[in-house]
């Protein structure tokens, strides 16, 4: 039997491919594997994997030691049974070094960064007042336990200082990683990026581009998130040096960030692009990993698409219960806001319904069921607040016959598109994003 084995690394899924490469004939090898094609599969994690990656069960066949998918892709068994393959988890996601912040729950832990006399206190190349927002940005993130505060004498956690031309032309900034619990020690700023790259097309610049405001702020946002523990959010597909790999410091996905985020400011290779702001997913990597309060949660919320027009919503409050997919189907699509696991002041219940045509919804109404007895109550997923407050943002409820409940902090939200939504009263408060 001729086999041909390749290895295929996309979106985390690392397979063998039998047979589907052309031979020096352009021909498909496809000899002594097809002889078990009638067995009925009962693997739990196969379906789970065939979900995922959005494969028929009735393509796969079975052999003793692997599944073959479409007559094409093998999946070894025993990695499944082991977990090696991606089924519930997005690599190509937004991640941390194994070693972080030594910091705890409920204890503010602030950060002291000191700017070095080799950075200019006028002229273009001084970064002061952006090194100062930019510690004012990462102060703004509710619920983060980390607090940047600028010192100019005593001990710092940080310091912020001129490269003395030790970064090459195209890297604007350096941070080191986190070591023994504390932040990275240093951040290196190239003051006379580009300097070669302009003079190669003619223009003679001794200091380099005159970096504009909004991109320096935005760097020193990015290198004081390596320095507290942020890989590059693209760090699988960055294409300055992408696949990035785990290396000694290690790469942890953040449950509930996801693939391809181009607002994220930890991506890699975005030296010359202008602070807009973090994405609603860095501020969800920021609350994850170093929450003040570490019973705040995202409200996960998923789609299923029946077809192409008719679809279903589901939520969640903890990330275990589904993932990125679960096995019923239901994708991932972002998160609605926080919510409390937990009954803090001031919070009521909000029940997750399922009706008989098992479709969900929620409410913070503890009597649907009685009202309407279609419902059934399925799961208490967290508490929310039923009034507005600070800090908070009002979560909108809107129904269509073919996409069923739909939940929102965006009124009139672009999600939908097409006739017979009604609705758009206030469902209940969740503690707001930005
Ligand atoms: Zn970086």
């Amino acid at each position: 039997m001729k086999k041909r084995f390749k290895i295929l690394l996309h979106f985390g899924i690392l397979v063998s491919l039998f047979s589907c490469e052309l031979d020096q004939n352009n021909q498909i090898i496809d000899e002594g594997i097809l002889k078990k094609e009638n067995s009925i599969i009962n693997d739990k994690n196969l379906e789970k994997f065939a979900d995922y990656y959005g494969f028929k069960m009735a393509n796969i066949k079975e052999f003793d030691d692997f599944y073959l998918i479409e007559d094409c892709i093998g999946v070894d068994k025993q990695t499944l049974i082991n977990g090696g393959y991606d089924i519930k988890s997005n690599p190509n996601a937004q991640a941390r070094t194994t070693g972080i912040v030594n910091s705890t729950p409920w204890v503010i832990r602030t950060i002291r960064v000191r700017i070095d006399n080799s950075i200019p206190t006028s002229g273009v190349d001084n970064w002061r007042p952006e090194i100062a927002q930019a510690l004012d940005d990462m102060n703004s993130i509710n619920n983060f336990r980390l607090h940047f505060e600028l010192v100019t004498s005593g001990s710092h956690d940080i310091l912020i200082r001129s490269d003395n031309n030790v970064l090459q032309d195209e890297q604007i900034a350096l941070a080191q990683w986190p070591a023994g619990g504390n932040p990275g020690f240093e951040i290196l700023i190239n003051l006379d990026f580009w300097r070669e790259a302009l003079l190669s097309i003619g223009v003679n610049e001794p200091g380099g581009w005159n970096v504009p405001s909004g991109v320096k702020r935005r760097n020193i946002v990015h290198e004081i998130g390596h320095n507290i523990g942020y890989r590059h959010t693209n760090h699988l597909t960055n294409n300055n040096g992408g696949p990035e790999g785990a290396g000694t410091i290690g790469v942890h996905e953040i449950p509930g960030t996801w693939t391809n985020d181009a607002g994220s400011v930890m991506n890699g290779g975005t030296a010359t692009q202008t602070w807009n702001n973090f994405s609603v997913l860095d501020i969800l990597a920021n609350r994850a990993v170093y929450p003040i309060d570490p019973g705040e949660s995202p409200l996960f919320t998923y789609v299923k698409d029946f077809s192409s027009t008719i679809k279903s919503h589901n939520w969640t409050g903890e990330w275990s219960e589904y993932g990125n997919i679960s096995s019923s189907g239901y994708n991932y699509r972002g998160y609605t806001g926080f919510i409390y696991l937990y009954q803090k002041a001031n919070t009521v219940p909000l029940y997750r319904y399922i009706h008989s045509s098992n479709n969900y919804y929620i409410t913070t109404n503890p009597n649907l069921a009685t009202t309407y007895p279609s419902y059934t109550l399925n799961k208490t997923l967290g508490y929310v607040y039923t009034s507005p407050g600070s800090n908070r943002i009002p979560v909108y409820e809107y129904y269509n016959n073919n996409q069923g409940h739909f939940f929102t902090t965006n009124f009139g939200d672009s999600w939908m598109t097409g006739s017979g939504w009604s609705g758009g009263g206030i469902a209940f408060y969740v503690e707001k994003i930005l």
